[in-house]
């Protein structure tokens, strides 16, 4: 028997692997980092065999309250990922299951890949409405790359969607894929619609960096991105100052970022109510997307989310505060389940990379709602 995660995005560290009853594992932290909850590994063992497998420190780990309700995913061929028996006690995450492969893998969630990362940039730019920006480099020497979809002009709208600040949300990457998709297919009326009103900014993966070394929620130097967006600095969290910087070149009028969430069973939208420039204009752009997206989705809801900041009360270090403020506009941060969405389950993939896609798809329907309302002069 063996375990292995020295590849991309991998993360374990094996305490005990001689019995395939009594597997004992822990999750690697972030580097410079105390937070950890993603893990990805290979093993490679007897089929047919019950294993047991269980997470030492889950307790210890960002969000200990999420692995309630949780199942693991596992692949054989590195593209359906389904769910397994997985029981978290209070202190340990036990996985159970009996391989039909001789090797198998196993994740927090469906990984997405750099180079399913770099190949979605190179066929995205193939497309006429479509050119890659590179807006420098990470810590660890990665490109930063943004997409550019439609042409500028000035009466049309700006709209910013960026995804996996946090690098173990990979459900945020499959959504843009799906997203992209929908958006550069010439034949789809909602994407031909929006293109003629808006241009859209789209950066896939916020934290190659963190991404790769297989972290939950930081970057290369153990920071987390979405604290930086007051002070973000070139040594630290250069992956928020040069999106920062592109942003004060073309102004915003709609931003999204993309994230998931390791308790709550659902999809849900967290709003600038607390931000100092909330106002009856984004109250009710707010409202008209999240009534557009309800009426575009069955995999949308309203009911969960995290509290309503108090006016004035929001934390502006965040990037969909502080985009809200500084620009004054129409800004969410969007999650997805590492579960699954309750109101709509799915006993064999729960929430999954291909419900992740069509939600990306989905979002486009929502924007159109409100792209001419944008902004308050119009
Ligand atoms: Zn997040």
């Amino acid at each position: 028997m063996k375990i292995s995660s020295q590849f991309d995005s991998g993360n374990i560290e094996v305490i005990s692997a001689n019995d395939p009853s009594d597997i004992r594992l822990a999750i690697r932290k972030d580097n410079q980092s105390d937070f950890f909850q993603w893990f990805h590994f290979r093993l490679h063992t007897t089929a047919g065999v019950p294993h047991r497998l269980r997470i030492m420190n889950a307790s210890e780990a960002a969000y200990a309250d999420g692995w309630h309700d949780y199942r693991a995913v596992a692949s054989y061929d590195r593209e359906s990922w389904f769910r397994v028996e997985t029981e978290y006690d209070g202190k340990e995450l036990s996985i159970d299951l009996t391989p039909e492969q001789n090797t198998l893998y196993l994740a927090y969630f469906a990984p997405y890949s750099f180079e399913r990362h770099q190949d979605l940039l190179q066929q995205s730019q193939l497309s006429p409405l479509c050119e890659m920006v590179d807006l420098g480099e990470t810590l660890d020497g990665r490109d930063l790359s943004m997409l550019v979809i439609g042409d500028s002009a000035p009466e049309k709208k700006v709209v910013w969607i960026i995804a996996r600040q946090h690098p173990g949300e990979t459900m945020a990457e499959w959504f843009i894929e799906g997203m992209l998709d929908r958006l550069l297919d010439e034949d789809d009326a909602v994407a031909r619609k929006l293109l003629q009103e808006c241009v859209f900014h789209v950066v896939p993966n916020m934290n190659p960096d963190g991404s790769v070394r297989g972290h939950l929620r930081t970057n290369a130097a153990g920071v987390n991105l979405n604290r930086e967006w007051l002070e973000p600095s070139m040594k630290l969290s250069p992956e928020v100052f040069l999106v920062r910087q592109k942003m004060m070149e073309t102004g915003v009028d709609l931003f999204l970022d993309i994230h998931g969430d390791e308790n709550l069973p659902y999809n849900f939208v967290a709003g600038s109510e607390g931000i100092p420039s909330f106002d009856a204009h984004l109250k009710n752009l707010q409202d008209r997307f999240k009534a557009a997206l309800l009426a575009a989705t069955p995999d949308f809801q309203t009911e969960h989310g995290y509290a309503i900041d108090e006016p004035g009360k929001a934390n502006l270090t965040m990037g969909s505060t502080w985009v809200g403020e500084h620009f004054k506009c129409l800004s969410y941060t969007v999650e997805m389940p590492f579960k699954d969405n309750a109101d709509l389950p799915d006993e064999l993939f729960g929430w999954s990379d291909t419900r992740s896609l069509g939600f990306g798809q989905d979002m486009l329907t929502a924007i159109l709602a409100v792209c001419g309302q944008l902004r308050k002069t119009h």
